[in-house]
């Protein structure tokens, strides 16, 4: 039997395949698709079969990609949620690496044993608005059984018509996910997920199961900590629950947060060493001798574990009442800006929580020992500068208020405050 590729290999190999020309994230639209999936159909149209297989509420095409000639077969979709889109791009990323190495013996094999089954971005109407929703402000991962959404309705059909055994539902997940109590961030986390109350095991079930452990197996070495095990209560309207009764039980992934600026990169390079070493896995026979205590022993994820920035010790006023001494957490979201007519992908963060924070974890820590943290004011102000404290209103730092501060410490004589630190997190996504 042969090995599964080294995961330092594959995350030197994704250098190769990385897509040039694509959006930042989260700006993966309806249009960014529609033109990989031309290039697949020019560059490759003898290994990519592309069709239509349906239609979003805003008559947007739904596409199905097919790819392989082998007996079992896999099913992928990804973007059901709108403003997640990480995998979008992850895919086409695998694409290139199927077609730019179709001649390679372990590629050959994959091609040979799977056929794969690819619906990008199913929710294109959401993408287009950058939510989570579908043009009818429905949560499609909440339509599996009522089927009222036309997204849901195509991946059901598509299900229903191929049965495929398998099937990978690529999400990204909240940005203060932490693998359990470690304040570490997770980048990663995996599912099997449950398809009834009690959380059963069924063959289908377990495979997932294996699956995940191929893909703890090969992450653990890039970032040692940073994968997480998503919540496994069974939520009966979920595809990802559904799925598996209905015979193709599914792995979920859900990118999350990366310590650092750049977030583009890492996590892309994480999904595609995730998503090949699962298909050599599946393709060579390991995936089923993989060990079920290396998924259950992946540490549960605390989903509001991770701050942006911890801000430590501060003085720091209320809207009321004297200065206290509290650490000040900024939670962080990419989002997307409208400015001159071009929609641009940013980070902002906001204050999410104010008092003792030990209990978290942050990528960033600030101290602040001595200082006292005011709202920055408009207008022009630098580190180092020399200021009057703000009146008392302009003084109050609360949650809900945008992450934008400064650290002041007091100077000579009395009432003067230097800017020591400047803290904004409002940056372009990168
Ligand atoms: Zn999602």
């Amino acid at each position: 039997m042969t090995e599964i590729t080294a995961p330092t290999t594959l995350s030197t190999l994704w250098d190769e395949v990385r897509l040039q020309e694509r959006p930042p994230l989260p700006l993966v639209r309806h249009a960014q698709v529609v033109a990989w999936l031309q290039r697949l159909q020019q560059t490759a149209p003898d290994l990519f079969r592309v069709e239509e297989v349906g239609r979003s509420v805003e008559e947007r095409a739904i596409h199905h990609v097919e790819v392989g000639q082998g007996p079992r077969h896999v099913l992928f979709w990804s973007q059901m949620h709108g403003d997640e889109p990480t995998a979008t791009t992850a895919l086409f990323e695998l694409f290139e690496y199927l077609r730019r190495y179709r001649q390679e013996a372990r590629v050959e094999q994959v091609l040979a044993a799977l056929t794969l089954h690819v619906v990008p971005l199913l929710n294109p109407d959401g993408a287009e608005r950058f939510q989570r929703f579908n043009a009818q402000g429905i949560d499609i991962n909440r339509d599996a059984l009522m089927l009222q959404t036309p997204e849901g309705r195509t991946l059901k059909a598509l299900r229903d018509r191929l049965q495929p055994s398998l099937g990978f539902n690529l999400h990204n997940q909240d940005w203060r996910t932490a693998v359990g109590r470690t304040g570490k961030p997770a980048s990663i986390s995996l599912l099997a997920p449950a398809f009834d109350e009690a959380r059963s095991d069924n063959p289908g079930r377990l495979l997932c199961k294996k699956v995940c452990a191929v893909i703890r197996d090969a992450l653990d070495p890039l970032v040692p900590g940073q994968l997480g095990r998503y919540s496994d209560a069974f939520e009966p309207r979920a595809f990802g629950d559904n799925m598996g009764l209905w015979g193709t039980p599914s792995v979920l992934i859900e990118t999350g947060p990366w310590p650092g600026r750049q977030t583009e990169a890492p996590l892309l390079r994480l999904n595609f060493v995730a998503l090949v070493s699962a298909l050599e896995a599946l393709s060579n026979g390991r995936a089923e001798l993989a060990s079920l205590e290396r998924y259950d022993s992946i540490p549960l994820n605390d989903s509001k574990g991770l701050l942006h920035v911890i801000v430590k010790g501060a003085h720091v006023f209320g809207e009321a009442g004297e200065a206290f001494v509290a650490d000040i957490g900024v939670a962080a979201s990419p989002v997307v800006r409208a400015r001159e007519g071009i929609l641009r992908a940013r980070v902002v963060g906001m204050i999410a929580e104010l008092g003792d924070l030990r209990v978290f974890g942050a990528i960033e820590t600030v101290d602040a020992q001595g200082l006292t943290a005011v709202p920055l004011p408009p207008g022009d102000v630098k580190e180092g500068d020399i200021v009057p404290l703000p009146a008392r209103r302009e003084c109050e730092v609360g949650v809900g208020q945008l992450a934008k501060l400064m650290l002041l410490r007091p100077e000579e004589p009395p009432g003067a405050w230097r800017v020591e630190r400047i803290l904004r997190v409002d940056y372009a996504s990168s």
